[in-house]
């Protein structure tokens, strides 16, 4: 039977995979050992009784008697802290989901790896924070990563059997948000709950707002750079509004290899958990009579800063990904705390990498742009947060919004 681990569980990735895993018939066909939640431990306690999971982790260690009282009659081992789910990427597995958010997901995901687990990326941010370091680690231990973002998952399908050296570009597809349409001057005053109105995709609320400024495409520029190392020039973005085409792989001799799909989630996830097989999976049917369109336009770089500003990240490599990544969960922290407008998002991160740039603080670890340490990604990750809520606070003085 094969073992698998969950980290992130409880959320909007987590569900669906553990929705996948039951249909295949939960306990009886996986050995589920290690799940992980941040704070919902009611979720999570509820998880591991269902999967008769081994262990089940959650972040704050104020939550672990929560944890223990949840859990009471079960045989299931409870822990608390970062460190606890660090530790927990280290139980020897097969299977390994990444689904935290944010750049908490990077530990554990590179303790997987080094243990020789196939990882299921979902956690962009790894990549983006320390693309290098988990490829080499990967590398290092013969562990595979296999991407679980739509797009990313999209272009590893479309590349089976292929060779590298014979594409020309990766055309990523986005949604637009739920701001796409939009006019350009209304979007200082967009509200949390406008940017949440996603039109074609249920997803966690940060991913949903990263949408709607395309922080999230920003993101997966640099994952599909990283991931798959191409030249930044061979990336393009075209908005999409159907999210039906995932995204393509264009090829020297002209041809496109597009997947297409329904905007589904649990197709990467089953992707991922089944392959190198391809198993039935709960996704509505294409009906192509009742689709008639696809449509496409180019973004607007005057709506989404995130796409000009990930092209200078690519630029500068190094640590400027641990920058960048941290800089922007602290602006949307600020924005979903009505610190900040909607725009002023992509102003704390362009000042936060502004200032790292001129302080010589993104030089790297002088060890070259494709060599990092996992602490010198953390100390930049930690002096990112500190430059971005100083630039928050400035802003704030400047233009007096306050929750
Ligand atoms: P959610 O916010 O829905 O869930 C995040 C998960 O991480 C939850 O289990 C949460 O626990 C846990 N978590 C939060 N903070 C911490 C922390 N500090 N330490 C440990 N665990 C923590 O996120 P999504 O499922 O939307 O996204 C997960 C990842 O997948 C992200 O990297 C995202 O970019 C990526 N992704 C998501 C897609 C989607 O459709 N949602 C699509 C493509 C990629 P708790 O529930 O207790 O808060």
């Amino acid at each position: 039977m094969r073992r698998i681990s969950i980290f992130g569980a409880t959320g909007s990735v987590g569900e669906q995979t553990i929705d996948l895993i039951q249909r295949a018939g939960g306990a009886e066909a996986y050995q589920v050992v290690a799940l992980t939640a941040g704070r919902n431990v009611t979720r999570l306690a509820e998880q591991a009784r269902i999967l008769r999971a081994e262990l089940a982790v959650c972040a704050d260690p104020a939550d672990l008697p929560a944890l223990r009282a949840a859990l009471a009659g079960t045989s299931t081992i409870s822990a608390a802290g970062p460190e606890a789910i660090a530790e927990a990427a280290e139980c020897p597995v097969d299977w390994v989901m990444s689904a935290i958010i944010g750049a908490a997901g990077l530990v554990p995901g590179l303790r997987a790896l080094a243990q020789g687990a196939t990882l299921a990326l979902a956690n962009k941010e790894s990549l983006v924070t320390a693309g290098p370091l988990l490829m080499q680690t990967a590398a290092r231990h013969k562990a595979r990563i296999l991407p679980v973002d739509s797009e990313h998952s999209a272009i590893y399908q479309a590349l089976v059997g292929e060779d590298l050296s014979a594409v020309e570009r990766i055309i990523l597809t986005a949604s637009g948000g739920a701001l796409r349409d939009w006019p350009i001057e209304a979007l200082a005053a967009a509200r949390v709950q406008d940017a949440l109105a996603h039109p074609n995709w249920a997803m966690g609320q940060r991913i949903t707002i990263d949408s709607a400024s395309m922080f999230n495409k920003a993101l997966e520029v640099i994952e599909t750079r990283e991931y798959f190392g191409v030249a930044p020039e061979q990336i393009e973005v075209i908005i999409h509004p159907e999210s039906i085409i995932h995204s393509m792989v264009g090829f020297h001799d002209g041809a496109i290899m597009a997947h297409l799909g329904s905007p589904d989630m649990r197709h990467p996830i089953g992707y991922a958990l089944n392959w190198p097989e391809r198993a039935a999976l709960p996704v509505a049917k294409l009906d192509f009579a009742q689709l008639s369109t696809l449509t496409f336009r180019a973004p607007e770089m005057a709506r989404y800063p995130a796409l000009r500003l990930c092209r200078e990240v690519m630029a500068q490599r190094g640590l400027a990904g641990a920058a960048f990544n941290a800089a922007k969960e602290i602006a949307l922290d600020g924005f979903l705390a009505g610190r900040l407008g909607f725009m002023q998002m992509a102003d704390v991160v362009e000042t936060t990498l502004e200032r790292l740039t001129a302080a010589g603080d993104l030089r790297g670890s002088g060890l070259g742009n494709d060599v990092m340490t996992l602490e010198d990604v953390l100390e930049m990750d930690h002096l990112a947060r500190i430059r971005a809520a100083e630039a928050i606070s400035s802003t704030e003085n400047s233009t007096g919004i306050s929750a």
